[in-house]
């Protein structure tokens, strides 16, 4: 048995109450009010009078691995969660190779990052346009299922030789599919048809300049997306989930499939929250995204969005491209698009959201830990304080400030559009099944391996 002593937790807004928390087998085994000693310890782990949350999860993450270790692998990925505060990150298939398309794909990708994870982990799974067409599907999401997948992703628009976008006929029958086996669809949600023409118009215009991506990547294109994969969703009557949300009409969008019955979900980052296509125009590569960064009053409309519930969650879509190479090329359409996000996610939204005073800290342990959980149904054992779950802390000092430097990111991507800003909240400690992982004086402890495969219990 083990306790963490001297912490708060949080009851509700932003109110905070002293708290014991007893560990047993990796579980919580009690949470009991003040400081308290009615069991015996053999080890106490200090919260030295911080802020004690529920083990935050980062439900959107690129970790490369196998394939693509040369941007990012489960070791530096896993290591930036630790250190960022994420007990929990749920890794995409398509970012691998092979892609996560079938159950022995899943087996090999499992058997190569299981021994260099230093949090917890799932997986999301894929199909492709070809296995609608052959009939694998059905193999292939039913083993996947088996093996514990939160769910299948899609891509309305992908620049990913091995894992292509899927046209609207075959979404229809992978969602058709999903409905039977109750996993969520979750869709990278921009038109095909807008951003490769318009995208083509810039380059052919000889455009490099960063605002040429935003204008090619058409803002429409989302909200278009995401009304086509919600009349699908509607017909079918399966979960839905559209990732990295990041315009206003996009958002109204979903708003009206949640007032329609539809079972969708949405999620967004911090990019989408903290900055705007004029920091794209001083930032430049570093800030590259796909979707983009959008305008002032879509960045504020997510933020209305968060505060009032309709957008469900934050990530990060953590994606390292190779950093300086590419990421600083003279021609925006050359550079990698993604920003590795999950060590700062934490650090953002205390400053951004709670210190603004547009979100409590309860908020932020739902947006951060339990929403996601109990949509992928990793709940109860992840998210949340109950008594009998894994032992999943990351406790925060709310108040320091620390200065945001990317040479030291655990990520192999050494950048950040965050790089010199001052952050308020910082976390002191990661605690993955009562094991403390990550420790703000130490670092990230050497227990690679440690990290183990979370299942979906949909
Ligand atoms: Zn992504």
């Amino acid at each position: 048995m083990k306790k963490i002593k001297n912490g708060f937790i949080v009851k509700s807004g932003n109110t905070l109450q002293k708290a014991t928390i007893y560990i047993d087998g990796g579980k919580i085994f009690s949470v009991l009010p003040g400081d308290n000693s009615d069991f015996s310890v053999d080890e106490e782990i200090d919260a030295e009078g911080n802020v004690i949350f529920p083990g935050f999860i980062d439900p959107h993450v690129h970790f490369d691995d196998p394939g693509f270790t040369d941007r990012e692998d489960f070791e530096t990925g896993t290591r930036s969660a630790a250190a960022g505060g994420i007990t929990t990150i749920i890794d995409m298939p398509c970012t691998s190779i092979p892609p996560v398309i079938s159950g022995k794909n899943f087996d090999y990708k499992l058997g190569i990052v299981q021994p260099k994870a230093y949090v917890d982990f799932a997986f999301w799974g894929g199909v492709t346009p070809e296995q609608i067409d052959s009939g694998e599907y059905e193999t292939t999401l039913k083993e996947l299922k088996e093996r514990g997948i939160v769910g299948v992703k899609f891509y309305t628009i992908s620049g990913m030789k091995l894992y292509p976008r899927m046209p609207v006929p075959k979404m229809h029958v992978a969602f058709s599919y999903l409905k039977k086996l109750n996993l969520v669809a979750a869709v990278h949600s921009e038109d095909f048809y807008l951003v490769d023409f318009y995208s083509a118009l810039m380059q052919n215009a000889n455009r490099k300049d960063p605002e040429s991506w935003f204008e090619g990547r058409v803002y429409e294109a989302e909200a278009k997306a995401i009304w086509s994969v919600m009349g699908i969703a509607e017909k079918v009557g399966n979960k839905l989930h559209i990732v990295h949300l990041s315009s206003k009409a996009g958002l109204e969008a979903v708003k009206w499939g949640k007032l329609h019955g539809i079972d969708i979900t949405v999620e967004t980052c911090p990019q989408y929250l903290l900055f705007t296509v004029e920091d794209l125009k001083r930032i430049g590569a570093i800030l590259k995204t796909a979707p983009p960064v959008r305008r002032e009053e879509d960045r504020l409309a997510l933020w209305e969005g968060i505060e009032n519930g309709d957008i469900d969650f934050i990530s990060t879509d953590h994606a390292a491209g190779k950093y300086p190479e590419e990421k600083s090329s003279p021609d925006i359409w050359k550079d990698y698009a993604g920003i590795p996000g999950t060590q700062l996610v934490v650090s953002e939204i205390l400053t951004y959201g709670y210190r603004s005073g547009k979100l409590t800290l309860e908020n932020i342990r739902n947006l951060l830990s339990k929403n996601a959980a109990v949509r992928y149904g990793l709940f109860p054992e992840k998210g949340s304080m109950n008594i009998g779950t894994d032992a999943d802390f990351t406790i925060v000092n709310i108040n320091e400030e620390w200065k945001v430097d990317p040479l030291k990111l655990e990520s192999k991507g050494k950048y950040s559009p965050l790089a010199g800003e001052t952050l308020k909240g910082r976390v002191i400690k990661t605690i993955v099944r009562g094991e403390v992982v990550y420790d703000k004086d130490k670092g990230v402890l050497d227990r690679k391996g440690y990290g183990i495969l979370v299942r979906s219990k949909q």
